[in-house]
């Protein structure tokens, strides 16, 4: 985008009233965002119900029951009153992945289950994915992707109607939500973006009662699953060794809420066994 059309752009928006400074949950990181929270709730309740037609979601079942618990858990924690939380379980053995788009739609693959292992596995990964959403990461590379669709008017013929354009506009949105693998374009979050849903899926996962510490077993796990088939977009991740170090700093924090809200019974009991080391899968979370 040329300086003018950005200046222009950010121009208008100011005059609109939508240019917004906000503070990120837990690391303070302040964030320009030029899309109003309602446009990208509408974007991800869109997105969901387009990405769900072409999969096999399980509606009832253990599987589907564990996740709709957790799912109770950590959205009480991420207080969001205007979010419309919704939790599927794919059916897809082959697909290691999870994700929350703005809104609180939140999906996890089957394929996953053997790597999050126990249900407090499961809670932190659901809190990285939803602190995508809740730091508005998707709204922060959207930001500077604005113009590629069309501006704000874009996103909105995205909201009415999710079909309703053309496939590479769709496709930015979507990728920017962390959807990208799905549809071609490669648009994985920032280290920042990764280091910070880390930071606050570990305090939620901690404030709903389950175990810090099990966010860096599971990312041992993932190691096994990953070191042979990570594939070439998420080279710009923070190394697992970098992650887990992050996770280390910010521990006594996220100890101190586990200490006042500790769940009875163990949350860690393995509950999916059978993780492969094999290579052959696809995706992981971002
Ligand atoms: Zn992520």
């Amino acid at each position: 985008m040329s300086f003018a059309r950005r200046a222009a752009l950010t121009g208008g928006l100011l005059a609109l009233g939508l240019v917004a400074c906000h503070k990120v949950p837990y690391t303070g990181r302040r964030q320009l965002n030029l899309i109003p929270d309602s446009i990208m709730r509408g974007v991800g309740k869109s997105s969901y119900s387009s990405t769900l037609s072409s999969e096999k979601v399980e509606k009832k079942g253990a599987d589907h029951d564990r996740l709709v618990k957790v799912g109770g858990k950590i959205s009480k924690v991420a207080d969001q009153p205007k979010y419309d939380w919704s939790f599927s379980m794919i059916d897809d053995d082959e697909t290691i992945n999870a994700w929350c788009l703005p809104g609180g739609y939140i999906a996890f693959y089957t394929g996953i289950l053997p790597v999050l292992q126990n249900e407090a596995g499961m809670a932190f990964v659901m809190g990285h994915e939803t602190a995508h959403a809740t730091a508005h990461h998707g709204a922060e590379r959207m930001s500077q992707q604005l113009t590629l669709i069309g501006g704000l008017a874009g996103l909105e013929i995205f909201m009415a109607n999710a079909t309703d354009l053309e496939p590479e506009k769709r496709a930015i949105i979507l990728g920017a939500l962390g959807l990208g693998a799905e549809v071609g374009i490669l648009l994985p979050f920032s280290r920042t973006h990764e280091s910070e849903a880390d930071v606050i899926g570990m305090m939620y996962a901690a404030e709903a009662g389950y175990p810090p510490e099990e966010s860096i077993a599971l990312w041992d796990r993932m190691d096994m699953v990953a070191s042979s088939n990570i594939p070439a977009f998420l080279s710009t991740h923070p190394s697992n060794d970098k992650r887990k170090a992050n996770l280390k700093e910010w521990m006594p924090q996220a100890r101190k809420k586990y200490d006042r809200h500790k769940q009875g019974g163990d949350t860690t009991e393995v509950v999916w066994p059978g993780l492969e080391t094999s290579g052959g899968k696809k995706g992981r979370p971002r």
